[in-house]
């Protein structure tokens, strides 16, 4: 399907294609079984993206990136959905790309040099601990219980210079939290204020006094980097000022500047990998014969191919209009959460299709298939459950309710009832 994309986008995404298919797919097949990968194995193919030319498209030059705008580096985002490994090779991968994009939008040149560059050469790994477990921040983060307190530094006496910023939470589903360098951590920093406007984020190195990475969370898929979902104590751990990340009490903000285009990259990589899962179905049934026939020539599996594509289209198309405001500014709140549910079911729905047509081998895994299953079903839920994002499209869908369209029913009781139909006599 062809898309109106930019030249230097259909370029991009073109060499992102031929990295994938001559590159990252073979590696892909060779590992089935999912198995993760070694450090080894990821810094070849970052390597072999760089050769590409097609290594961090979405990050300004002036940091080790290639500087695209946001929508000319969407269907890069796309072909790297096509495997597990794409995003990891091409350093798109969640959480680092929207820790990356939080940390140029929001940071300061330290910050920027401090770990920025370094994410971007892949050399620093990060998380993002916002969600806390019951009764704190979870589909409702202004639950948030995790709070940071200024206190002089040790040895210091009170003053602006000394001031240090002293934490305590609990924060858990912090994603690559286990290996990670450095976590993004949101808290409280004004307990009068509401929480929108009263939390901040904070750069917290996982040395600091007072981490401890409890666990990792057992969960469902893994990846084939085998990345963690963290549980974090944060006890009295301080930071000083310098590790504010963007403005105090504005971290909701940041953090919602982080959220929107990263959802929307979550979109174009599953996108990407429904894409994948329903091309691995059409070879299955095109070649896998039963009741005299190829698969592919039974009616009812064409036609669930067919609606599947078409949703896919549908999908993608509307993650470029969004991609699109986003560009021109705009927030895309209601377009971006639309995006995010429609995308989630559609990929889920897609990826459950292929693995319903290879039969058994739909759940084994000498294909990606059943990786991409275990993967897809927390689409669902993170960045916002399906129902977080329907509750913010309804209430906008209810904001100017067209009440003059029920002028002419009659209700109970009503003296001035409609006599009957008028005739236009003009
Ligand atoms: C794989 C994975 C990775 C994650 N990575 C990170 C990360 O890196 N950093 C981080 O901070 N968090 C992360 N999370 C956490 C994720 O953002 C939260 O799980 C999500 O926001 C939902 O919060 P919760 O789990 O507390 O669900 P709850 O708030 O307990 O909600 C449970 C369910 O209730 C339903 N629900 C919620 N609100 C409503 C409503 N208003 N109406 C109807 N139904 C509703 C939804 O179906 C929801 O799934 C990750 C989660 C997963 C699964």
């Amino acid at each position: 399907m062809q898309y109106a994309d930019s030249d230097q986008a259909q370029e991009l995404a073109e060499r992102a294609r031929a990295l994938m298919d001559e590159v990252v797919l073979p590696i892909e097949r060779e590992r089935s079984g999912g198995m993760t990968v070694s450090s080894g194995t990821v810094a070849d193919l970052r390597q072999s993206a760089r050769e590409y030319d097609v290594y961090a498209p979405q990050i300004s030059e002036a940091y080790g990136g290639m500087g695209m705008s946001f929508r000319d580096a969407l269907p890069v985002f796309e072909e790297a959905g096509r495997s597990l490994l794409g995003p990891v090779a091409m350093r798109v991968d969640a959480p680092d790309e929207g820790n990356m994009h939080l940390l140029e939008l929001a940071g300061d040149e330290i910050q920027k040099e401090t770990y920025l560059e370094p994410l971007v050469k892949g050399e620093l790994k990060s998380g993002f601990s916002m969600t806390e477990p019951m009764q704190g921040a979870g589909s409702d983060p202004k639950m948030i219980r995790t709070t940071a307190e200024k206190d002089a530094a040790e040895g210091t006496t009170a003053s602006r210079d000394g001031d240090e910023w002293v934490i305590n939470g609990h924060k858990w589903w912090t994603t690559q939290g286990v290996e990670a360098d450095v976590l993004f951590v949101l808290a409280r920093t004004d307990p009068d204020a509401h929480p929108y406007e009263g939390c901040s984020l904070f750069i917290v190195p996982t040395d600091a006094d007072g981490v401890e990475i409890v666990r990792d969370v057992p969960h469902m898929g893994g990846g084939p980097r085998g990345a963690s979902h963290a549980e974090i104590r944060y006890e009295n751990v301080r930071v000083p000022e310098e590790h504010l990340l963007g403005e105090l009490n504005r971290g909701f903000t940041h953090a919602q500047e982080r959220l929107g285009p990263a959802r929307l990259t979550h979109c174009m990589r599953f996108s990407g990998m429904a894409q994948r899962a329903l091309e691995i179905a059409k070879a299955y049934t095109s070649e896998r014969e039963g009741f005299g026939s190829t698969l592919s020539e039974k009616q009812s599996l064409r036609y669930r191919i067919a609606d599947a594509e078409t949703r896919l289209h549908v999908a993608r198309t509307a993650i470029r209009d969004a991609a699109d405001r986003i560009d021109a500014g705009d927030e895309a709140r209601i377009p971006v959460s639309m995006c995010k549910v429609f995308t989630a079911n559609v990929t889920q729905d897609a990826i459950d299709l292929a693995v319903q047509c290879c039969g058994a081998n739909g759940i084994g895994k000498d294909l990606p298939l059943a990786d991409f299953y275990e993967s897809v079903r927390q689409f669902r839920i993170v960045d916002g459950a399906d129902e977080v994002h329907r509750r913010v499209i309804a209430r906008d869908a209810f904001e100017d309710v067209a009440r003059e369209e029920l002028e002419p029913l009659t209700r109970f009781g009503d003296p001035n009832g409609r006599s009957g139909g008028s005739t236009d006599t003009h």
